[in-house]
């Protein structure tokens, strides 16, 4: 079957075809943009492909209620351009197949544990760590959506000691994306992420934050592998300062092995690396 996988982001659309085995056989990438440039240039790649289904991962938030009048809308973004904007309704437009619909991280998450570092689980967290934060979470082999569907990156932290930084989400202020999000880390010590390898304080601060979002989300949905990708965990440096703080903040209070002895394996980057929101687009279109 030949499935075009969209990973629509506010930086850049990502788009490719592939299989229902996860292969990705061809893959471009597309600069959002506005609405009618980008999705002129997604129609273009996929108009004489063949596709007989699509899945979509995109950046949110989405309303992914089937029975809603705006169902397959990005809706409230502050990206200029991109609120209310029906997604899902202009593809329909151009290509008559049955389209998988869900957040950019839920895709992630799904792709992950079909083929990636969660195979064979029923459950498991994919985190990014990039221009904003967004975490997507599959528990008892379903995909989590609710009231619409979860915000994992909004959620409170307490501060750091020596963090005197106000923020910068939009909406909280000091929520875990206003302090640790790839542009918050620039804000806040006046350089880009990757500038500041070589600055040991910044990636504390950082796992500070981080561990304490997964902590929460450990305590909540008791994931059985948390995937953490995005361009701030480039700095790999930061896994084993994050896994470290997370054991700390549980202090041993969950009983697992997987935390208490081999998180090193639990808490891990992307095993299908970049590719896992399109091929996880790949995965969305399986459940149709
Ligand atoms: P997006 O979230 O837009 O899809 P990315 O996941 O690449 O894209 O995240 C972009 C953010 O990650 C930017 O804020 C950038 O500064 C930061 N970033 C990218 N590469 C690195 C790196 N090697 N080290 C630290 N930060 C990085
Ligand atoms: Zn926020």
């Amino acid at each position: 079957m030949v499935i075009g996988a969209i990973e629509a982001g506010g930086t850049k659309f990502v788009c490719g075809l592939g299989n229902e085995d996860g292969v990705i056989s061809e893959r471009i990438s597309i600069p959002t943009t506005t609405p009618e440039e980008t999705m002129a240039e997604v129609v273009s790649f996929f108009k004489d492909k063949g596709i007989e289904a699509l899945g979509v991962g995109s950046f949110g938030p989405v309303d992914l209620e089937q029975l809603s009048a705006t169902y397959g809308f990005i809706t409230s973004t502050p990206k200029p351009h991109w609120a209310q904007f029906d997604l899902v309704g202009e593809l329909k437009k151009y290509f008559d197949v049955p389209i998988g619909f869900d957040t950019d991280v839920n895709a992630a998450a799904l792709g992950e544990s079909l083929w990636g570092a969660a195979a064979g689980l029923d459950s498991c967290l994919y985190m990014t760590v990039g221009t904003g934060i967004g975490v997507g979470a599959l528990v008892e082999g379903k995909l989590i959506h609710g009231l619409t569907h979860p915000e994992m990156g909004h959620i409170m932290v307490r501060r750091h000691g020596d963090d005197t930084y106000a923020g910068r989400c939009p909406y909280h202020g000091d929520c875990l994306e206003g302090l640790a999000a790839g542009p918050a880390i620039e804000e806040r010590w006046g350089k880009k992420g990757i500038e500041l390898k070589e600055s040991p304080e910044v990636w504390e601060m950082e796992a500070h934050y981080l561990a304490q979002a997964i902590a929460n989300y450990i305590l909540i949905l008791s994931p059985k592998k948390v995937i953490v990708g995005g361009g701030v965990m480039k700095q790999d440096q930061l896994f084993p300062l994050v896994r470290g703080k997370v054991k700390e903040i549980l202090g041993g209070y969950v009983q697992s092995g997987q935390i208490l002895e081999d998180i090193d394996e639990y808490i891990v980057p992307p095993g299908l690396g970049d590719n896992a929101g399109l091929a996880g687009a790949l995965g969305l279109v399986k459940s149709l």
